[in-house]
Formats: C-alpha cells, sequence, structure tokens
C-alpha cells in the first residue's frame, strides 16, 4: 500500500520539488496551496501522469486555524492516513528593522511556526495513533546563524521551527521522528527580488559558489522520511553548500 504525505505551500520552489520526490518514490501525495489554483491543478495532473500516483489539493491559508483544522480533516478523510508531513509553507517580509510592525511579526509568525506547530499537534496525534510517522520541518540556517536585521521576524520564526522540532519529536516519541532542514540560499521566488550585488557577495560566501536547487533539498527531506533515516531524529540539517 502507497503511504501518503501531506506537503504544505506544495505548488512551487522547494515545496515543488518535495512533492515530485514523494510522487517519484510511490508516495500519494496531499498538496495545500494558498492561491495558485490553476498551477494547483495543472501539477495535480502531471503527476499522476508521470508517477501514477493519487494527489489530492486541499486550498487552505495557513493564517488561519479554522482553515488548517479543515484541511487535516478533509485529509484524513480522504487519505484515511497521513505517514509524513512536510511543514514548508514559508513567508519573508523583507523590511528595514526600524520600519518593522508588530503586524508583520504576526503575520510571518502564523504562517512560519504556528501553522507548523497545530499541524503537528493534529498529524502528530495520528501517527501517535497509527504508531509511525515523519515530520519535516523546513527551517533555514537563518534561524541558526545569520545576522540580516532586515528579517529579524522570519530569523526568530525559523529558530522557533527548531525549537518545535526538538520539543515535538520528545512528545510524539517513540514512534514519530520529528527531523528538521535547514536550508541556506536557494533559487525560488522567495529569492527572486534581492539585489544582483547582493546575491553575488552571498555566492561568493558559499564554499560551492552558488545558490542550491530546490531539487537538492527534496532529496535530503525525502530521506529524513525514509527508512534510511531510521535513526535519525530530533536533528537539524543544514543544506547550505557551506556558507560562511
Ligand atoms: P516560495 O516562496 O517559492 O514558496 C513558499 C510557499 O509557501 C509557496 O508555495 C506559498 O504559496 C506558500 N505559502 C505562503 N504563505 C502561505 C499561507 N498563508 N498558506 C499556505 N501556503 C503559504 O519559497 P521557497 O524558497 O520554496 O520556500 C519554501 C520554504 O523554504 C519556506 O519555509 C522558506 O522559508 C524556506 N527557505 C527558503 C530558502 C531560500 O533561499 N529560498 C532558504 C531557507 C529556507
Amino acid at each position: 500500500m502507497n503511504k501518503n504525505v501531506l506537503v504544505t505551500g506544495g505548488t512551487r520552489g522547494m515545496g515543488e520539488a518535495i512533492v515530485k520526490e514523494f510522487a517519484q518514490n510511490g508516495y500519494n501525495i496531499i498538496i495545500n496551496y494558498v492561491k495558485s489554483n490553476k498551477k494547483a491543478i495543472s501539477l495535480k495532473s502531471e503527476i499522476e501522469r508521470e508517477y501514477k500516483v493519487k494527489v489530492l489539493l486541499i486550498q487552505a491559508d495557513l493564517s488561519y486555524e479554522d482553515e488548517i483544522n479543515k484541511m487535516v480533516k478533509t485529509a484524513l478523510q480522504e487519505f484515511g492516513r497521513i505517514d509524513v508531513l512536510v511543514n514548508n509553507a514559508g513567508i519573508v517580509i523583507d523590511k528595514e528593522f526600524g520600519n518593522r510592525t508588530v503586524e508583520d511579526w504576526k503575520q510571518t509568525l502564523n504562517v512560519n511556526l504556528i501553522a507548523p506547530f497545530i499541524l503537528t499537534k493534529l498529524i502528530g496525534k495520528e501517527m501517535v495513533k497509527q504508531k509511525g510517522g515523519a515530520i519535516i520541518n523546513i527551517s533555514s540556517t537563518n534561524g541558526i546563524d545569520t545576522y540580516y536585521p532586515s528579517s529579524v521576524d522570519y530569523d526568530a520564526s525559523k529558530s522557533g521551527l527548531i525549537s518545535l522540532t526538538y520539543d515535538s519529536a520528545v512528545e510524539l516519541a517513540p514512534y514519530v521522528r520529528v527531523n528538521c532542514v535547514a536550508p541556506g540560499w536557494v533559487n525560488t521566488e522567495m529569492n527572486k527580488e534581492l539585489a544582483e550585488e547582493f546575491v553575488k557577495e552571498e555566492t561568493e560566501r558559499i564554499l560551492v559558489k552558488r545558490f542550491g536547487e530546490p531539487e537538492e533539498i527534496a532529496k535530503v527531506v525525502y530521506f529524513l522520511a525514509s527508512d534510511n533515516a531510521s535513526f535519525i531524529n530530533s536533528s537539524v540539517i543544514k543544506v547550505d553548500g557551506g556558507w560562511y
């Protein structure tokens, strides 16, 4: 029987690469998305055609608890169980430290940290009942050791996600493994507004002298969910090409 994975923010960037990586490995896929109806529908047919697995699309804005609750209910009704949860969706609001507002903080924390908490609570409980599961949180090197005042709330949300990883790994043990991937710079829409000069400087600081590709993150996420990682729990893996 195929396993089922739920990926938040699964229609583009790393989310899309993660969805395809799991589909390629025979998983049925639940794709959460918020806006892009057209993209979601075309991705669903592409995956069903290419990989012959089932795909369920669920539109839900993760800023709202009731939409998250509804999403989990629908996913469980339709697929029966969720074997892997990937908390991938995230936002970054780029603003000077001094111009940042409490609203910016709330918006960022809601999507990047509070939604993963709610999903871990709801789906983790099911995984404990079914005596098995894996959760992978997509944090960032910004959550570990980077220093950009213009993304202070993003950095705090990503540090928080690492704490959530550690705490929920304890809460859900021994049947559910909870791990975290902390990517460095990756070529996705999230970085499309970065100034050319800044990209050049940052590229210089990466040992492999380039940004990563979404597929390079997806492979690590899949590895952490797989039986090859059966003794990896409560860990954070940096995937950043060696940033210094
Ligand atoms: P992206 O902007 O392409 O993807 C983010 C996804 O999150 C999108 O699909 C978007 O629709 C979804 N999303 C945003 N708000 C949402 C909401 N309210 N409800 C549901 N979905 C919502 O960027 P990405 O680079 O693919 O980001 C994926 C994850 O990787 C994010 O958590 C991001 O913080 C993290 N990350 C990215 C980088 C990078 O360099 N790109 C580095 C480290 C970590």
